[in-house]
This record gives structure tokens, C-alpha cells and sequence, in this order.
């Protein structure tokens, strides 16, 4: 038996990890889960280059309570350590990985916001157990099974061991104070949450299975139940496949299988397939938002090599994006790093533009596919496209090419359509085009009918982000004017046409006015034949303003 010291340059580091790792202990199971799969990886690589000459098989991972024992265990079935690779990997890199951190965040991890999203790979284990064991077997031929015991002291045991089975097992036995992690449900809750897409199959207790009934049963017959491996996650997540292989259905499924409690149907998906500057997949879905802009939490998951990383997106992704859900996977999305750091990170601010400028184009496809279905789904999504148009100056350049301006009448117009249908009618003196709107289409019923009679357009802009638009457009855009339907200076902004002059002779219009004049016999109106605005009527009758009122009284 080897007896050795974890050199670290300080007594004891364990009782460090607890502190700044605190408020995130649970991570540690997706750290041993993570290891598990990579050394299930590498075998995988090994066997198809050759050079590990063993049967790879159908590897699994197997997560394990034992609650007399107060143990839990992640036993794999991949390449395995002899004892060297434990002296080597364990030890020393613990040591220098204690050390940077040490080093790295001494001071930043006064900040209470950024702690708990460290994660030490291997040591995050002593955050919850007292004790690790690792048991291990390499697949190297007439390797040994070592036995390495630490229990959160610098001192560990490495020995050989009874192990006849390839890969690894790390027992945890859990700490006091984290029980916790010995509940099922407790349990079940974390590999859903993180490894719910993992790329090696997991195991978590069994379940039962009904097998179907052979044909031509009796009718009486009893269907056979038997015991199976109760996989948790699925390996092989929509957002890995080529879109070519992927119809809407399947992404509606991958969309329900994401957001199990969501019975709507998203609207669109956009399906993220990138390996050139970075390594991204993903898959952004629109849900039907009408004009609701709350951004709330677990709507787009980053994952990292089917690792969920973290649903806290806010900086990480665009804010506009924020009200999307999905995924999106990145190796260049670091596992092991505090929030904060994320956000200054040059990959994933580059990431962020990346898939700003993906969803722009995605919209140019989908409004140049099928203009009717995209106008019909407008309302829902044009929170997103309006809130895009304001934060992010990339997608507001592009946005001519996708963004509508749906009218009262429910036309919807892009800009260009819209600049030349009014321009001939909304011209004011100053050559300024004036693009009149409203902002609840009962409210202002009657303003946008008299402008409709004059022959305007108007437009129904009513989602909450509208006047920031307006501004943004009125900044960037030559020679045009917004005014709400009701602002009293409207008749100003707009060119009225020249009073229509009536064609009749002044003695046919001295006829035609007493003969009105007999027939409705009543002092109260006055027949006007000249100046009569825009009607194509021969002559107007007007009521002064005095009669009006007293009416009203
Ligand atoms: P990282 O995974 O970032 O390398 P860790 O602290 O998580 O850091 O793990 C340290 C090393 O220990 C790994 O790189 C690997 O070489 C080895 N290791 C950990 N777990 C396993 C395992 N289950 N099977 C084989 N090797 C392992
Ligand atoms: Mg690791």
C-alpha cells in the first residue's frame, strides 16, 4: 500500500472548496457524471483508432444509492486508471487545479454573486462526501485495479484492489450536513436537470416494463411484466441531428421534451449548426408571446457537450433573445467558470452575435417562404423582432427585410411597401412623410376612421416597446414623421388636397341651392357648393357650431 500527501500550499483545501463552492454543491454530481462520460468517450476514441484492443460494447453509466452505507456511487465503463494515471491525474492535477483557483479568485470570490458557479472537476466531490474512494481498472491489458481513499485531508491511500471489471467507480460517502444527495428524488431532480441530454446512456434504479403480448394470446392472458435499467436521459437530443433529418414534428417533440409543462406549440424553430470560427449547435424556438415581455428564467439552456451548464443566460445571450426558448450547445461554453466571467468571455460574446445574426436571416427565410403564414403569426412574434430592432444595431440593420407594419385594416406592409403606398397621400408641406398610428384600435376608433375616409394609411403598433421603435426609426430613417392617430396637429403634418371646386355655373349653383334650401326647409343647416374637402359630393350641408351645442346640451 502507497501512503503520499496531496501537496497544496495550504493545510487543507477542502474546507475552501465547501466555502466558495457553497451555494452551488449539488454541481458535483455533474462534474463525476461529466468525468464518467469523458473516460466512456475515450475509450470509444481508443477502440475506433485501434489502440485499445478491447470491445467497447454499449457502455453505460450507473448512478447509484446506497442509504444503510450512506454512499453514492458513479460507476463507469470507460478507459479506467492504473495507478500511475491516479498518481498523475488525481493528485497533482487537484494540486495545481486547487492552486489556480486559489490564485484566480481569491479576490473576486468576495463577490456572493459569482460563487457557486466554480466547479473543481474531481475535488467538487468533497463539497458533499467526507470520503471519496475511486476503485478503478484501465483498459490496458494486465493493468491492475487500484483502490485510491482521501477523506478531505491532503493525506490519501492508493492501493491495489479486487476490481475485475474495466472503468471506474467513485464512492462517495456523504457528509452530515448532505443527506440530501442519498434521496432518490433529490437525485433524480440534479440528472434531470443537468444530464438530461448526456451523451452516455445513465442508469438510475430500474423500472418496469409491460411486454406486449405474443400474437394469437389467450384473451385472458396476463401481459408480462419485467425489470428494466431505467435510463434517465436521451443521448441522442434533436439539436445533434441535421436539420435535413428533422421534420417540424420532431421538433415539436424535441420542444415538448424540453419544456414538459408547455402545451403550446412553438411558432417557429431555428436550428443552430455552426463549426467555423466556434463549435455551436442548438435550436431556438418562438413561442406565441402577443405582447408579453417578461423575460423569465429557464427559457434558453446553454449546454456544453450535452452538459447543461446553466439556464441564467442574461448576458450571455442577447436580451431580445431572452424571450426565445432552447438550446444551445458550445464546447467554447466554459463548464468550470463563474457567470461573470462568461459574460466578458470573447467566445461568448462572439457566440451572441453569431446567433443575432442567424435569427435575423432565419427570419428573411421564413418571410420570403411563406408571407401569409409569417403576417398570420406576426402579433405573436413581433415582440422579439421589435425588441431585437431596438437593442441590437446588427439585426436593426437587416430588419427592413423582415420586420411588418401591419395596418388597422390588417395589411401588413414591410418598410419599403409601406414608404411607397403613403407617400402620395402623406406628404406633409415640408416634403416629410408622416406615418400616422395607433396604439389601441378602440380607443381610437373614431380618429382612425376619419383618418381612413381622408384615405390614410394607419398603423396598429401596440406593443409596449412601440414609442422606443418609433424613436428608433425616426432616428435612423430620412424624412419621415410619426404621429399617433389622435395628436391634434395631424391635419397639419398631412398635405390636404386642394378644396374641390365645384363645376357648376353661378346661376346653376343659385338654382340648386334654393332648391335644397325648399326641401329640407330648415333654417338650422347651411348648403355649401364651394370648398368641399375631399368628398366627391355635389354640395355639403354644415350645422353651425352654435345648434351643435345646444343640441348636445
Ligand atoms: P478535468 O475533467 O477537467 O480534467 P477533473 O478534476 O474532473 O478535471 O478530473 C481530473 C482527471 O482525472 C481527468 O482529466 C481524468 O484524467 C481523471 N479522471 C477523473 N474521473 C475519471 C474517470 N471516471 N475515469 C477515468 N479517468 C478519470
Ligand atoms: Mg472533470
Amino acid at each position: 500500500m502507497a501512503t503520499g500527501s496531496i501537496n497544496v500550499s495550504v493545510e487543507n483545501i477542502f474546507p475552501l472548496i465547501k466555502k466558495f463552492l457553497y451555494s452551488d454543491h449539488e454541481i458535483f454530481l455533474r462534474e463525476l457524471i461529466s468525468n464518467a462520460t469523458d473516460a466512456t468517450t475515450k475509450l470509444k476514441h481508443l477502440t475506433t483508432i485501434g489502440e485499445a484492443k478491447v470491445e467497447y460494447g454499449n457502455p453505460i453509466i450507473e448512478v447509484k444509492i446506497d442509504k444503510d452505507a450512506k454512499t453514492l456511487t458513479i460507476k463507469d465503463q470507460g478507459i479506467g486508471m492504473t495507478g500511475e494515471e491516479v498518481e498523475k491525474y488525481i493528485n497533482q492535477v487537484a494540486f495545481s487545479g486547487a492552486e489556480e483557483f486559489l490564485e484566480k479568485y481569491k479576490d473576486s470570490a468576495k463577490d456572493a454573486g459569482i460563487i457557486g458557479h466554480f466547479g473543481l472537476g474531481f475535488y467538487s466531490a468533497f463539497m458533499v462526501a467526507e470520503k471519496v474512494e475511486i476503485l478503478t481498472k484501465s483498459y490496458k491489458e494486465d493493468a491492475k485495479a487500484v483502490r485510491w481513499v482521501c477523506d478531505g485531508s491532503p493525506e490519501y491511500t492508493l492501493e491495489e484492489t479486487e476490481k475485475t471489471d474495466r472503468g471506474t467507480e467513485i464512492v462517495l460517502h456523504i457528509a452530515e450536513d448532505s443527506t440530501e444527495f442519498l434521496e432518490e428524488f433529490r437525485i433524480r431532480e440534479l440528472l434531470t436537470k443537468y444530464n438530461k441530454f448526456n451523451q452516455v446512456p445513465i442508469k438510475f434504479g430500474t423500472k418496469k416494463e409491460t411486454l406486449p403480448l405474443p400474437e394469437g394470446s389467450a384473451e385472458d392472458a396476463k401481459p408480462e411484466t419485467v425489470e428494466v435499467d431505467n435510463i434517465i436521459n436521451n443521448t441522442n437530443p434533436a439539436w445533434t441531428k441535421s436539420p435535413s433529418e428533422l421534420k417540424d414534428e420532431d421538433y415539436n417533440n424535441f420542444y415538448r421534451e424540453l419544456y414538459p409543462m408547455q402545451f403550446e406549440e412553438p411558432l417557429f424553430h431555428i436550428h443552430l449548426n455552426v463549426d467555423y470560427p466556434f463549435n455551436l449547435t442548438g435550436i431556438l424556438f418562438f413561442p406565441k408571446l402577443g405582447n408579453n415581455l417578461n423575460i423569465e428564467k429557464d427559457k434558453i439552456q446553454l449546454y456544453q457537450n450535452q452538459v447543461f451548464v446553466t439556464d441564467e443566460v442574461k448576458g450571455i445571450v442577447p436580451d431580445f433573445l431572452m424571450l426565445l426558448r432552447g438550446v444551445i450547445d458550445s464546447p467554447d461554453i466554459p463548464l468550470n467558470v463563474s457567470r461573470s466571467y462568461l459574460q466578458a468571455d470573447g467566445a461568448v460574446k462572439k457566440i451572441s452575435s453569431y446567433i443575432t445574426k442567424k435569427v435575423a436571416d432565419k427570419m428573411v427565410s421564413l418571410i420570403n417562404e411563406n408571407r401569409e403564414d409569417y403576417e398570420k403569426k406576426w402579433n405573436d412574434i413581433k415582440i422579439v423582432i421589435e425588441y431585437g430592432m431596438i437593442s441590437e444595431d446588427k439585426f436593426y440593420e437587416k430588419s427592413d427585410k423582415f420586420a411588418l407594419y401591419p395596418t388597422t385594416d390588417n395589411n401588413y406592409y414591410l418598410w419599403n411597401e409601406l414608404i411607397e403606398k403613403i407617400k402620395p397621400t402623406q406628404t406633409d408641406k415640408d416634403g416629410k412623410i408622416v406615418i400616422l398610428y395607433a396604439n389601441n384600435a378602440d380607443e381610437q376608433h373614431s380618429y382612425i376612421q376619419s383618418a381612413k375616409e381622408k384615405g390614410y394609411e394607419v398603423l396598429l403598433l401596440d406593443s409596449p416597446i412601440v414609442p422606443h421603435l418609433i424613436q428608433k426609426l425616426e432616428a435612423s430613417k430620412e424624412n419621415i414623421a410619426f404621429a399617433r392617430v389622435d395628436a391634434d396637429h395631424i391635419n397639419n403634418l398631412i398635405k390636404k388636397d386642394e378644396p374641390k371646386i365645384s363645376k357648376l355655373n353661378d346661376s346653376d349653383k343659385e338654382t340648386l341651392k334654393k332648391e335644397i334650401e325648399e326641401s329640407i326647409n330648415d333654417t338650422k343647416f347651411t348648403v355649401q357648393l364651394e370648398d368641399l374637402d375631399s368628398t366627391d359630393a355635389p354640395f355639403t350641408l354644415t350645422q353651425p357650431e352654435f345648434f351643435r351645442r345646444m343640441k348636445d346640451m
